[in-house]
């Protein structure tokens, strides 16, 4: 009983409209109704990837987009440079081995970024290098990397520059055009505010490419295919049709509030979760914060999997814990999707009331007076 409340980075809380258009009865997929939806759901996803290029939709996770990427851009025994600063990083080299392509992980310290003039040296040390694989919100950390630079580098060399952005897209500014983005990855379940269950992406000119040299196996997820069915408004497959008719209220959602607006309000509420976490003593871990997810260090003396366990059975707050070698040791809040800026102090403050109650000292208040000082600035 009694409210809940996901601040989850993935699922995220799924806004009433999009609810509602999720439980619309079924159409065929075989229809103009639908080649219409799917043509407007195409447009939406463009204007949020800031692309001109054309977004193919899986029925899949985010990981199987992921996978997508490495089975059709690449050949058995290319090489790959994996920027690897969490699990998501470790995702892309984990990919690369399961298809036999040889991939160099480039190994960031958790809670940075990586610093693009790695990947230039790598790029120049290697020129067989066919693709370079980084994260732009590696949510395990909370890190945001500066695709702005890499991409600048990338795009002077034969490679392509391929991004996780499941967890970044629609909370984070992805240029993916401006910035030479070949291939950005999204899924349903982050900022983009639908259930689990879709997986997009993104193919440029340069990365259509090396498709078509690409031999590594692949059947379900070929770009090609889907390429060729997008042309005419839809999928070589049955079509998640719920989840695509519902992709396109939240698009319309976004496109409403505007892409612009969206991103400034998520980038106040993530500045409110620092403030917040600070103000109560509480060490942030990301040095470059994202603003999908805010990342906190678990307090001295505090047990991260319990205070994660108690935010749940006290005040009905779903966060989450950490991953790998971080687990027990930070918790992660989301700032993204249909949250908004009074859910920020609301999270604070249970931080607050769970830390007391755990026995650690907190003065009460303290940390949902900082948060609502950043929020009590005027919207620009
Ligand atoms: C959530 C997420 C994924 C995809 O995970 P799925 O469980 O397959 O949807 C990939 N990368 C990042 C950075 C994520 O946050």
């Amino acid at each position: 009983m009694g409210k809940k409340y996901l601040f989850t980075p993935g699922p995220t809380e799924v806004p009433p409209s999009v609810l509602a258009a999720c439980a619309e009865p079924i159409i065929h997929h075989r229809t103009l109704e639908f080649e219409q939806i799917f043509a407007e759901v195409n447009e939406g996803l463009q204007y949020v990837f800031e692309t001109s290029n054309p977004v193919l939709t899986f029925a899949a996770s985010g990981t199987g987009a992921m996978e997508s990427a490495v089975a059709n851009l690449l050949s058995a025994g290319d090489e790959a440079l994996c920027v690897q600063g969490g699990k998501f990083g470790e995702r892309w080299t984990e990919l690369c081995n399961a298809y036999g392509v040889k991939a160099t992980p480039l190994d960031v310290e958790w809670g940075k970024a990586v610093e693009p003039s790695l990947i230039e040296k790598q790029l120049k040390d290697n020129p067989a290098l066919k693709a370079v694989f980084v994260t732009l919100s590696e949510t395990s950390t909370g890190v945001r990397s500066d695709l702005e630079a890499i991409g600048k580098i990338v795009a002077k060399t034969p490679a392509a520059l391929v991004v996780d952005a499941v967890s970044g897209l629609g909370a984070t500014r992805c240029r993916t055009d401006a910035w030479h983005l070949d291939v950005v990855v999204a899924g349903s379940q982050k900022a983009l505010m639908l259930p689990p269950g879709l997986a997009m992406v993104s193919v440029s000119d340069k990365a259509w490419a090396l498709v078509e040299k690409s031999t590594l196996p692949k059947y379900y997820f070929d770009w090609k295919k889907a390429k060729s069915n997008l042309d005419k408004k839809t999928t070589p497959f049955t079509p998640a049709v719920s989840l695509i008719v519902a992709l396109r209220e939240s698009l319309r959602l976004i496109r409403e509030e505007t892409l612009d607006a969206a991103l400034a309000r998520q980038a106040r509420m993530a500045e409110a979760c620092r403030a917040g976490l600070e103000a109560i003593g509480i060490e942030l871990y990301s040095q470059s914060p994202v603003e999908g997810v805010t990342v906190g260090k678990v307090p001295e003396g505090i047990k991260g999997g319990d205070f994660v366990k108690r935010l749940w059975s006290d005040f009905g707050i779903k966060v989450a814990g950490g991953q790998a070698q971080l687990k027990g040791k930070i918790f992660r809040i989301a700032t993204m999707g249909s949250l908004d800026c009074l859910d920020i102090p609301l999270v604070i403050s249970a931080v607050e009331m769970t830390l007391h109650r755990m026995g650690y000292p907190v003065e009460l208040g303290k940390g949902v007076a900082a948060a609502e000082k950043v929020l009590a600035q005027p919207v620009q």
